[in-house]
């Protein structure tokens, strides 16, 4: 599952939406030529399913990312349990719900491989070990599942990849001159690689939902187009058969750039496979964990 927070399917607005105006030739070419917006619906192509997604859950006020990243990651209706969309990091409630039941959980109780794929730098370990730092939901949910969080040790060995897909952050943001990084299409063939070593594999991808919250535009199409490569790489390494790849997000915000709020649009599903079909019926952020039951818990 490729996860990016905070992308959302918008108006046909170049002058706001990213999606309308970035080249993305690999995932416009998933659904039919078309442009990730609001007025896209669902498309299906030879390799995939596009799914405009639900959000908003039945709930008041703008989804959030922490029982966002619940929903999809539990199944369960979290703002609705919960009361309200609440985030960027999990609540209490939230937290517990996570910890009871995820999806993470779940495959390694059945004796399945699952990891979160991403690597995060020594001051993280470092907030989340002195209790300084709040785990995000997705990284609650393979923590409630006994799993390690990776580090900077695992990214120079090649057995996880940056959040921002090619690693360049790693050394202009944090200062590690030595570390792996790769080209986008490159970090794609990676993603793939490693997610071979896994039943289930969890990447996120948060600068979709920074951008979205203080641009500029041009930040957020060059985002999209960064992404699109990794994807192409994706789609050559990726083998059909062996299962599907998902590209999902837990609110919209990125393609309304300039409002600098969540958005109470859907969100894009992506899923790519033989198997795409399993989803024909989601139509909502909770509908993902029992698909994916389907195939990988049955
Ligand atoms: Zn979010």
């Amino acid at each position: 599952m490729l996860f990016l927070d905070g992308i959302g399917l918008g108006e046909d607005a170049p002058n706001t939406n990213p999606f309308a105006i970035a080249h993305m030739p690999t995932l416009t070419n998933l659904t039919n030529n078309q442009r990730w917006l609001k007025s896209t619906g669902k498309q299906r192509t030879k390799r995939a399913l596009f799914i405009p997604t639900d959000a908003r859950l039945g709930v008041a006020g703008r989804p959030q990312s922490g029982t966002g990243q619940a929903a999809i990651l539990t199944g369960l209706n979290v703002p609705q349990m919960t009361g309200k969309h609440y985030g960027p990091k999990p609540d209490a409630q939230t937290r517990a719900i996570l910890n009871e039941t995820n999806f993470f959980k779940q495959v390694v109780e059945g004796n399945k491989r699952a990891a979160l794929l991403e690597a995060y730098p020594p001051r993280w370990h470092v907030g989340i070990n002195s209790g300084k730092r709040l785990r995000a939901s997705y990284q609650q949910a393979p923590h409630a599942a006994g799993l390690p969080t990776f580090g900077i040790e695992n990214y120079r060995a090649g057995e996880a990849l940056s959040g921002d897909w090619t690693g360049e952050g790693w050394r202009t943001h944090l200062g590690f001159d030595d570390v792996p990084v790769y080209s986008p299409y490159e970090a794609g063939l990676k993603l793939v690689e490693l997610s071979q070593r896994y039943d289930f594999a969890f990447h996120s991808h948060w600068m979709t939902d920074l951008v979205g919250h203080r641009g500029p535009l041009e930040d957020a199409v060059k985002l999209l187009e960064t992404f699109d490569q990794v994807m192409a790489g994706v789609l050559d390494a990726w083998d059909d058969r062996d299962g599907v790849v998902i590209i999902t997000s837990d609110h919209g915000n990125m393609e309304a750039i300039g409002d600098r709020r969540h958005t109470l649009n859907d969100v894009p599903t992506l899923i790519i496979g033989e198997q795409k079909d399993v989803f024909e019926d989601l139509t909502d952020l909770t509908d993902i964990v029992p698909c994916m039951q389907q195939l990988l818990l049955p």
